[in-house]
């Protein structure tokens, strides 16, 4: 009897069902492998082709790697401007556009689409977004090498002479069997109605044959993907459950570096481990759609006592006498402002709650404006989104992609405060936990594509964003 009750242990699932690899040195990156510790274990199990694709992903990925001999002769062909055969290495090279939400999801897109095309994903890591990740792939690096001989990769849209719209147009025919060596893509949400065919069939073989793409975007791509039935059996085999993409791309690719870590382990340990549970709320207002903060707390107040998620406060009875300690209930607010945090933690001391429970308000930062271009600044936002997700419930607000993340990668489906533009002054439950693509209106493949029956089961549109589409 004595070795049966080591077996009922409960299972130590470091590797999250398979999803991780176990060939990394575990002290150069701390939280791939301790995130069980602060966010509660996932409900969703990658399948076990997810699992092998990943893999073989890996494999892939050191083979072609950066400091590899292919990766030199990819390399040379893409100095010498044509590419007359097919490569036996192909890479996707990632361009940071926007604030940190914006990159993530854009980077889990961008690894989506290496994966079901057989390429290899290289990311072009700004100074701003150094040490903020950890490598993913075991013995390799996923960062792009800085003689990387294309220059000026963020600024590419304004003249790039390959801009894939423009030779698919102009040379899918070409004849003399010679194609660029590489393609600019730019999939942000102002691209031109060339740039739409990346997701039309037509455009899959020039994709396909081309050893370089350089990728630009700020949306989340993926949901069109399932709308290209040329990735749909793939998928299918990747995905039995279509809303849980991101949560186990997410969890797979984006490991805080040691020194966000400290951050995240620090704060969670200092302020939000003593808490029976935990309500994240993520404040985010943007300049198209202004809102006073007294109308805000109105909003987040009507939501969260309506839907149960924090207790009213008790304007006429006098307080209950205490009589034993109480475990707080605590409020992980996040917002780039002040103001906030002070109204909801005097209201919850000042005012006995309703319930009898006691609520402890934090807030980890008021960095007062985005800036981006610092490496400091993104660091917070990443602290932030990764405690956002270890919410036991969690409220965001509409259209921003900094909740996007933390809703996905905690495994939580979101009450979505919507932007008072798009909306009641309520809130919303999410009907899944991933990031919505905030602009495919313009994609006609996708268009022509949403009267097909499976494409339709499990692409809804968004909650928070009008003409979004998301994946259910
Ligand atoms: P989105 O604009 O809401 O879709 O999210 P992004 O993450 O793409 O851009 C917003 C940027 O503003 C973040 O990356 C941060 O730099 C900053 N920011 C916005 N809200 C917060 C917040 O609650 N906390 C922190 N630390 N930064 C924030």
């Amino acid at each position: 009897y004595g070795s049966s009750a080591s077996f009922s242990e409960p299972p130590n699932d470091k590797l999250l069902g398979g999803l991780l690899s176990a060939g990394f040195d575990e002290a150069s990156c701390l939280s791939r492998y301790h995130s069980a510790l602060y966010r509660k274990q996932s409900n969703h199990t990658p399948s076990p082709y997810l699992v092998s694709r990943l893999r073989r992903y890996e494999a892939l990925h050191r083979r072609c790697g950066p400091n590899t001999e292919l990766y030199q002769k990819a390399i040379e062909q893409l100095k010498s401007n044509r590419s007359t055969e097919p490569t036996e290495c192909n890479y996707v090279v990632w361009v940071p556009s926007d604030g940190l939400g914006n990159r993530i999801i854009t980077i889990v897109s961008a690894f989506l689409y290496a994966v079901l095309t057989d390429k290899v994903l290289l990311v072009h890591l700004s100074d701003d977004l150094r040490d903020l990740f950890c490598e993913p792939f075991p013995g390799t690096s996923w960062i792009l090498p800085s003689d990387f001989p294309v220059k000026n990769l963020e600024s590419l849209f304004l003249n790039a002479p390959w801009r894939f719209g423009d030779v698919l147009g102009k040379k899918l025919d070409a004849t003399d069997g010679s194609f660029p060596s590489y393609l600019y893509l730019h999939l942000t949400h102002d691209q031109r109605f060339s740039d739409h065919m990346f997701f039309c069939e037509k455009a899959q073989p020039l994709l396909q044959r081309t050893p370089w793409l350089l990728l630009k975007s700020n949306q989340y791509f993926v949901p069109a993907l399932f709308r290209t039935s040329h990735y749909e059996k793939e998928l299918s085999l990747l995905f039995q459950n279509k809303s849980v993409v991101f949560h186990h791309l997410g969890r797979y690719l984006l490991h805080p570096a040691n020194p966000v870590w400290g951050y995240i382990t620090r704060y969670y340990d200092a302020y939000l481990g003593n808490a029976k549970e935990m309500v994240g709320l993520q404040i985010r207002i943007f300049e198209a759609a202004p809102i006073s903060s007294d109308q805000m707390i109105a909003q987040i107040l009507n939501c969260s006592i309506h839907e149960r998620l924090l207790p009213e406060i008790n304007l006429t009875e006098p307080a209950h006498p205490i009589t034993q300690r109480t475990q707080p209930k605590a409020v992980l607010l996040t917002t780039l402002y002040s103001g906030y945090f002070e109204k909801l933690r005097n209201m919850y001391y000042q005012y006995a709650t309703t319930t009898g429970e006691v609520i402890a308000v934090y807030q980890p930062s008021h960095e007062e404006q985005q800036h981006t271009e610092q490496q400091n600044h993104n660091k917070k936002a990443l602290m932030e989104m990764y405690l956002l997700s270890c919410s036991d419930a969690l409220i965001t607000s509409g259209y921003s992609t900094f909740g996007y993340v933390a809703q996905a990668l905690g495994g939580l489906r979101p009450w979505i405060l919507l932007r008072p533009d798009k909306g009641s002054s309520a809130c919303l439950r999410a009907t899944s936990m991933e990031p919505c693509f905030h602009s495919p209106q313009g994609y006609q493949c996708i268009a022509e594509r949403s009267g097909s029956k499976e494409a339709v089961g499990h692409v809804r549109e968004c909650e928070d964003v009008p003409g979004g589409l998301k994946l259910v």
